[in-house]
């Protein structure tokens, strides 16, 4: 045993633990308020356990499980799309994990477009991908937390601005409530029962109700009248502008602590190379070294993982159509009748901004980046045939056309922790193809137990 800190009369005692100083001999520093904590003496035990300390009392002995014990590491997250950002949050906010240094590392940043960067491109809103099938569970569990996250965040607040109203938080997070309709063209294991399939019917959206027929949109194209819809469904969604959302995050973990570094890291030379990078980048900003790095990298990390899990990883190329206006509601039909399977009808209001998304498209493998004008003509004219948005027309201006490529995984989205690589826990979390946002606090959840089952 090695007796660190004796102190009866300064506020506070300060923990050092021996096995984990950095070069400047400072990296495992905590303070522990006295009124806390009112031992006479620390006593760290230098053995090969370095979680155990043993506090001294004049009075008795007592022994502190390691898993009270809150020794800060340093998690650099690699990325800042949606799935690093809500991870930093999630970190930054939890009781278990705020104490720990936190750094991301990001070629690309909010404000920034490219193709290697998902996020800026997303439609969005939570509309879930996930089935009832048993294989999915993870899956719902994430899509059902992010919902009632999102209603604790739009109608709590964040408790940054007192006095906030619902629709100025809305503007300042790019988030917010609008209500929703879903049709379906061709039953599917979603319709069969009357919705049976639909696992968040109940317990998890707000005001879910099936819609009778007289509800339905029927299509005006020429020759084509009818309605062809088999069934649908409404219930109360949340839509988000990616870029202001984006840049709430992101300023939001700025504010708590985080640390952002915008540069690439050398991804050539495999997952060690990243972490080598990841060190020569940190000792360059006079930064401390890394304990744990969790991998956002989305789609790029196919660029550096080992062939045989980059082969899992694919694009799943979205084409949308931005147009000026807010669309009174979101709207969604699947599986329309002598209509590929990768073209869907969505129409997405981006709260605070006054333009909706037109959308949509999913064509997995395919990684053009060039607008594809024929489907934009398909894109509007099956707006216009379907009715479903008839408030926008009329709106003066212009379009814009904006395509993306979802983190496709073969399997699902890989959310585990990996051995050590060079001396560093490895994380990882990418692979959410349409659904990076709406199960990012649950899935940023699972990743904070991860890092709390970490030694
Ligand atoms: C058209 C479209 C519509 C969508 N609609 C929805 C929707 O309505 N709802 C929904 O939930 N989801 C939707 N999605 C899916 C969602 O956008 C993605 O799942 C999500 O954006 C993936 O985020 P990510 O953080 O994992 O990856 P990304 O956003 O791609 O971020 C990856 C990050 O890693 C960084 N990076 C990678 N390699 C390196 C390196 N070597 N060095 C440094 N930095 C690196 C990049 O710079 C970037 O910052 C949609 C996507 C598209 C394209």
């Amino acid at each position: 045993m090695l007796v660190l800190g004796l102190t009866t009369t300064n506020t506070h005692l300060i923990n050092l633990h021996p096995g984990q100083f950095n070069s400047k001999g400072n990296r495992d520093l905590r303070i522990i308020p006295r009124n806390q904590f009112l031992a006479l003496r620390i006593i760290l035990k230098s053995d090969q356990n370095h979680n155990q300390v043993t506090t001294m009392t004049s009075q008795s002995t007592t022994s502190t499980p390691p898993s009270q014990i809150q020794i800060q590491k340093h998690i650099l997250i690699l990325g800042a799309g949606i799935s690093a950002l809500q991870t930093a949050l999630t970190l930054l906010t939890s009781p278990s994990t705020k104490h720990h240094k936190v750094t991301l590392v990001a070629q690309h940043i909010p404000g920034d477009q490219s193709p290697a960067y998902t996020s800026p491109w997303a439609g969005g809103h939570w509309r879930s991908h996930a089935t009832s099938a048993e294989g999915d569970e993870r899956l719902r569990s994430w899509d059902a937390r992010t919902y009632e996250a999102w209603c604790e965040l739009l109608e709590s607040g964040d408790g940054e601005v007192e006095g906030e109203s619902m629709g100025e938080r809305e503007r300042r997070m790019g988030i917010g409530f609008r209500p929703s309709v879903n049709f379906w063209g061709r039953e599917c294991e979603e319709t069969v029962e009357g919705g049976r399939g639909l696992w968040w019917r109940e317990g998890v959206v707000r005001g879910f109700e099936v819609l009778p027929l007289s509800q339905f949109p029927v299509r005006k194209g020429p020759g084509q009248e009818g309605s062809e819809l088999v069934f649908g469904v409404g219930y109360k969604t949340i839509c988000f502008n990616p870029s202001t959302y984006l840049l709430y995050l992101f300023n939001r973990i700025q504010s708590l602590g985080a640390t952002v570094i915008k540069s690439p890291l050398d991804n050539k030379n495999g997952l060690k190379g990243i972490i080598t990078a990841a060190k020569l980048l940190l000792k360059e900003k006079e930064l401390q070294d890394l304990d744990i790095l969790i991998n956002c990298a989305g789609l790029s990390a196919r660029h550096f993982l080992p062939a045989e899990e980059a082969h899992n990883l694919f694009p799943i190329r979205g084409q949308t159509i931005l147009v000026k206006g807010d669309a009174a509601k979101a709207h969604t039909i699947t599986n329309l009748r002598d209509v590929s399977t990768d073209e869907v009808l969505y129409i997405i209001p981006r709260p605070g901004t006054g333009t909706t998304i037109l959308g949509g498209y999913k064509q997995a493998g395919n990684f053009d980046e060039g607008v594809d004008e024929e489907l934009s003509r398909r894109i509007l004219e099956r707006a216009r045939d379907w009715g479903v948005a008839e408030e926008l027309r009329g709106v003066e201006g212009g379009f814009e056309v904006l395509i993306g490529f979802r983190p496709g995984r073969k399997g699902g989205p890989r959310v585990e922790v990996e051995e050590w690589v060079e001396a560093v826990r490895l994380v990882h979390c990418y692979g959410h193809a349409g659904a990076g946002y709406q199960n990012s606090v649950g899935c940023a959840e699972e990743v904070r137990g991860l890092i709390e089952g970490l030694e």
